[in-house]
């Protein structure tokens, strides 16, 4: 069986003198990134990764990314990478699956695609990286365990070590609402795909 890794072990590590760990964080959006850099970003070395081809219309896509901009600029320049994507990739993915609620089968397959994504950048980079995770775990409204569950089985596929969390623990998600208040970013009151 693979070996499961987790961010709590590995700021544990860290506290007691490792070396931080370089992550590849996939990143939804500011509030969210925000929210997951307060507690972490002291623990490692992070390059966010955006990638999010639900998020729809572009406009809206564009106001996240702008918005997870500042976040990184505040917590010192975290490197933002945000390879080529439309929503194409996404509506092919999901098509049929319109009219399910949030939480079930289309979910499950709309963080597939963005870890996925992550994982393949990561694949290409190997020595550049030594684990991904996603910010999506921060949100009350997410499973992280299926998130986890999805992660790992990419993780397994591609060869590339994933980072189990639920970035809601330690307040995550309080911490996302306080700072994005006090940054004054947009933050969205709909999860991306408008079928929720
Ligand atoms: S509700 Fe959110 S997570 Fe679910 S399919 Fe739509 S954009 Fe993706």
């Amino acid at each position: 069986m693979a070996e499961i890794y987790t961010v709590d072990e590995q700021i544990a590590r860290v506290k007691t003198g490792e070396k931080k760990p370089r992550l590849l964080l996939h990143t939804c959006c500011g509030p969210c990134a925000a929210g997951t850099l307060a507690n972490i970003a002291q623990y490692f070395e992070v390059t966010a990764l955006y990638f999010n081809p639900n998020i729809m219309p572009r406009s809206e896509w564009e106001k996240r990314l702008d918005a997870l901009k500042v976040v990184l600029k505040y917590f010192g320049d975290i490197p933002l990478v945000v390879p080529p994507q439309d929503d194409g990739q996404y509506l092919a993915l999901v098509k049929g699956m319109e009219g399910l609620p949030e939480g079930g089968e289309r979910c499950a397959r709309c963080f597939d695609l963005r870890l996925s994504a992550t994982a393949e950048y990561f694949a290409e980079r190997r020595d550049d990286f030594d684990f991904f995770a996603t910010t999506l775990t921060v949100s009350p409204h997410k499973n992280a365990a299926l998130i986890n569950e999805i992660g790992m089985r990419i993780a397994a596929y591609r060869a590339v070590p994933y980072l189990c969390s639920d970035f809601k623990k330690h307040d995550g998600f309080l911490k996302s609402t306080r700072l994005s208040k006090e940054l004054g970013i947009y933050r969205q009151s709909y999860c991306g795909c408008r079928f929720d």
